[in-house]
């Protein structure tokens, strides 16, 4: 007999499985275009839904805490050789389980609390991670550090390197402190950051210089953005699922001098198991990187540029026009004229259009905020992992125009979405394309 409790707990049981189910459906009827995300293949999918979820490894392949770990060790050893390759580097750590705790490492093993980072603020590109104790960024409320900002030049869209060096400057003849970390990288990203023009006066100045790859890893990987540890930095951070293929996660490549650091930064410091699923994950997408990266990257950046190049000419105010609007996975638009950024979100999101609203530079001071923003932001890695090409771009450009400026019906839009999206059910750029993209595989069997 199935007692009124159990009849309840079914009943949750079933209805999270049930949502399961459609919101799968749902995105196979969507344009998926939010910048930090994308799309695993099959064999990804396999790994992080293996029996690796459920174990402990802690510390380094050969030296575990735990027994158990026979297969689990040669699986690390690949991801981690496969790193080192994949990113040219001499130092992998691939146990960080987000980009956020790949940044924790970093700090924690190269500054002390109470020492000043320099990073993008907020606005400006910079990611949560990176900000001040006020804002309740990482750096400032876990690590206790003090955050000054790169100086930004807007109509760039990059960071202003004689005005960050006059800053540092000013600082060292008021004989305040120095910065000891410089951390590049955004989560608006749509330059190479001038990472060679800065790292002399840098270094010579005793900092540090960390890249936060977490959006453009995947266009490092395959050489279509910029190549931070040839440039200069000496650790670079990441998210593994962004423009990368794998299943959520983070990784921190650098030099053999700095490895002791940062294992011990990693764990114990910030991690206890590191989610070994994923890492058997991150092993598969970076050898799907290491055979397609470069193709795919290349795909990645023509259509980030198709995108923006066919909103404009649509009518929108696209950023960065004064050097061809992007040269990643990312187009920002300025959609103050239409609404602010949160309706808009939400009105594409009917349609089936999935993005974010984002700060732009300039909104703070404009009087807008994270949740009334001016700005939208979209990425092109997860559109063309399902195989769109630059006259698609030229589709979804005026799916866009048809809901914010149009004013079309959501639910009209909606149905022309879906239509479109019938031409891509599946993951290119993978070794296997055996079920659909979004295609939901049951464990329980079937159900009513
Ligand atoms: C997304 C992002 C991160 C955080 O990555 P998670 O994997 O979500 O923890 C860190 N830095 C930047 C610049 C990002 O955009």
């Amino acid at each position: 007999m199935v007692s009124d409790g159990e009849g309840e707990a079914y009943g949750h049981y079933s209805n999270v499985l049930r949502l399961l189910r459609e919101h799968h459906s749902w995105f196979n009827r969507c344009i998926p275009l939010i910048a930090s995300e994308n799309v695993p293949s099959p064999a990804v999918r396999e790994a992080i839904a293996s029996d690796f979820a459920n174990r402990y490894a802690e510390g380094w392949p050969g030296e575990r805490v735990y027994a158990g770990c026979v297969y689990i060790d040669q699986v690390e050893l690949i991801c981690i050789e496969l790193a080192r390759r994949v990113f040219r580097a001499e130092f992998a750590d691939v146990r960080p389980v987000s980009g956020v705790v790949a940044n924790l490492a970093v700090y924690a093993a190269f500054t002390e609390p109470n020492d000043i980072m320099l990073a993008l603020a907020i606005p400006n590109g910079g990611h949560i991670s990176h900000g001040k104790r006020e804002h309740s960024g990482t750096a400032g409320l876990v690590r206790g550090l003090q955050v000054e900002t790169f100086a930004f030049n807007r109509e760039e869209m990059n960071i202003d390197v004689d005005s960050t060096i006059k800053k540092v400057e000013e600082m060292k003849r008021d004989g305040g402190k120095l910065p000891r970390l410089a951390m590049f990288g955004a989560s608006l990203f749509l330059f190479p950051h001038p990472v060679r023009e800065l790292a002399d006066y840098m270094h010579a100045n005793n900092m540090t210089i960390c890249y936060d790859a977490a959006h453009v890893a995947g266009l490092i990987a395959g050489n279509e953005f910029q190549d931070p540890l040839r440039e200069g930095a000496d650790i670079m951070t990441m998210s593994t699922h962004k423009t990368l293929f794998g299943p959520q996660g983070g990784m921190i490549l650098s030099f053999e001098r700095h490895a002791e650091g940062i294992k011990k930064a990693v764990f114990p410091g910030n991690t206890s198991s590191h989610h070994l699923h994923n890492v058997a994950g991150k092993a598969i997408a970076l050898a799907e990187m290491l055979a397609f990266g470069g193709e795919y990257a290349r795909q990645v950046v023509r259509n980030a540029r198709a995108l923006a190049e066919a909103l404009h000419n649509l009518g929108f105010d696209v950023l960065g026009e004064k050097h061809g609007f992007t040269r990643s996975h990312q187009v920002a638009v300025d959609i103050s004229r239409y609404g602010d950024g949160g309706s808009i979100e939400r009105a594409l999101e009917k349609a089936g259009i999935i993005c974010n609203r984002q700060l732009l530079p300039g909104d703070i001071k404009a009087g807008r905020n994270y949740r009334h923003p001016g700005g939208i932001r979209l990425g092109t890695a997860e559109v063309t992992r399902l195989g769109m090409r630059e006259q698609d771009m030229v589709e979804v450009a005026r799916f866009i125009r048809r809901v914010v400026v149009d004013g079309d019906e959501a639910s009209r839009v909606a149905g022309d979405v879906a239509e479109f999206r019938k031409g891509f059910q599946r993951v290119h750029y993978a070794f296997d394309d055996g079920i659909g993209a979004y295609e939901y595989i049951s464990l329980v069997g079937r159900r009513k």
